[in-house]
């Protein structure tokens, strides 16, 4: 027996979260952002469930991530969403044939230095009104006059990121559709027609969006993106469930203190849990005392400080002893949305800060 944690992960929400995003926009391709190792939840884990689903693309942030994916030969295409960092990735891209997203002149120039006798599948980056990545709509022209010299190159499309959508209502959005229907009307012939602009907010909210690819991240985990909501009440199942056990119990008499810092003072009586999980295993050590937390299948609150593995619960009024199973989020614990809101965060981070010391397992 190991140490009593485990991240599980669960196949038929993934599978259902997939459909949800079809059913949403049922004439896009489904392009499954699996960066950051899947939000954290293990993109290989969750990579071969959704390729099984029928997920027609991944999304990743880098070359070593597109590297991890192309590993698990699912035999899906590839899509480094910020393209070569480096002349050098371009050559290993090439080979892989990743799709790479270009939104820089250097990115350009690394293409133009590398065998530029490949074929090599591109979107060209539009910045839309975010200014983040992306070519400026006014440089596009040059842009596809300079990409006409290779005509290997394959522009998939063009390829745009909302900075709005968690809010749908925001006239931004319309402003930012508005600028990438323009750049889609003055530059899809000389493309393949497959433009991009949707991530969840927008697969889930913007149906005008949806374009030929839609890119969702979060809401494949069966997270929200809109504030106020959780994933289920969009439709979504959690993919996560967080677990860990009690592994020792105390009995505390009032005026006794508790954990590090001794900052924490039983007013009565009561009895406390110790639970094998804390902030070096992405445990928020800001969750210390009060948070929601679920032993037993009841609902409790975490107490004093979070140690590096450990962390306590106040098993005073519920049924609990060692080996009682704790859900620290997910599953039937604390949505990770509401964790998220408690922290001043959101739910985009919450599977990201779990570390890889915990491991994911897949159940059905
Ligand atoms: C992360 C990311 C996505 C996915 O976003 P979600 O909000 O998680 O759906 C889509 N496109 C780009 C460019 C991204 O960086």
């Amino acid at each position: 027996m190991t140490r009593p944690i485990i991240a599980e992960i669960s196949s038929s929400a993934l599978r259902h979260n997939l459909q949800v995003a079809r059913n949403h926009a049922p004439q896009a391709r489904i392009m499954a952002a699996v960066k950051a190792n899947a939000y954290g939840h293990d993109v290989r884990v969750c990579a071969p469930v959704l390729t099984a689903a029928g997920v027609d693309a991944f999304a990743v942030a880098s070359l070593e991530e597109a590297e991890t994916l192309q590993a698990l030969a699912l035999n899906k295409p590839i899509c480094l969403l910020g393209g070569p960092f480096t002349a050098e990735e371009v050559l290993l891209a090439t080979e892989r044939a990743y799709w790479l997203v270009i939104h820089e002149d250097r990115q350009l120039a690394w293409l133009e230095s590398q065998i530029p006798h490949r074929a090599l599948q591109i979107f060209i980056k539009v910045d839309t009104g975010m200014h983040r990545l992306g070519f400026a709509p006014e440089r596009l022209g040059e842009v596809f006059a300079k990409l006409q010299s290779y005509p290997h190159w394959q522009v998939l499309g063009l390829m745009s990121h909302l900075a709005r959508s968690d809010c749908p209502q925001d006239p931004f959005n319309d402003q930012q559709i508005a600028v990438f229907e323009r750049m889609v009307k003055a530059y899809s012939g000389r493309t393949l027609g497959q433009h991009s602009l949707a991530n969840s907010g927008a697969v889930l909210s913007l149906p005008s969006t949806h374009q030929y690819w839609v890119r969702p991240g979060l809401m494949m985990y069966g997270l929200s993106p809109f504030t106020g909501k959780n994933g289920v009440d969009l439709g979504l199942q959690p993919v996560l469930s967080w677990q860990s056990e009690i592994v020792a119990t105390r009995h505390l008499q009032a005026g006794d203190w508790l954990g590090y810092g001794a900052t924490w003072q039983a007013a009565e009586a009561c009895r406390v849990g110790v639970v094998a999980a804390g902030y070096g295993d992405g445990y928020p050590r800001q969750l210390g005392s009060g948070a929601a937390i679920r032993v037993a299948g009841q609902e409790t609150r975490t107490l004093a400080r979070v140690s590096m593995d450990m962390l306590f619960v106040d098993i005073t009024h519920i049924q609990a002893d060692i080996g009682s199973k704790v859900t620290l989020m997910g599953g039937e614990g604390p949505t990770l949305e509401s964790l998220a809101q408690q922290l001043d965060t959101i739910p985009y981070e919450m599977g990201c800060r779990i570390q890889m010391r915990v491991p994911r397992s897949l159940r059905a």
